[in-house]
Formats: C-alpha cells, structure tokens, sequence
C-alpha cells in the first residue's frame, strides 16, 4: 500500500493534538504536525498513548474509505 505524505509549510489543524500547526506532513489528505509525527514514530506498543495514536489514524483511514 502506498501512503501519500506530503510535506506542508502553511497553517493547518493538526489532527491529533488539534492545534494549528505551520509544519507537518499530511497522511491520506489529513493534516498531522511535525511533533505529533515524531511521537506518533516514537511511541512504542506498551506505551499508554499508543491506543490514542492508533484510534486518530483509524479515523483518517475510515474518513478516507467513508
Ligand atoms: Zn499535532
């Protein structure tokens, strides 16, 4: 499966934390900042926020089939 990032340098609401970010990268067309990528790339399974991450990305991917 190819998963289309761009990189994106303008104003956008970051589909995780929520806020508005200048710099990220965007997931199937959805907006996630450059810090939440990293977290998102960092957390590990055991990590109580993981669960968090993975129910954000469900969201896009079902926005995107939807
Ligand atoms: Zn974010």
């Amino acid at each position: 499966m190819v998963i289309k990032v761009n990189e994106t340098h303008y104003p956008n609401t970051c589909i995780v934390c929520r806020e508005n970010k200048l710099s990220g990268i965007r997931i199937w067309g959805q907006f996630v900042c450059i810090d939440c990528e990293r977290e998102i790339v960092q957390t590990e399974v055991e990590d109580e926020k993981y669960p968090f991450y993975i129910e954000r990305m469900k969201r896009i991917w079902l926005d995107m089939i939807s």
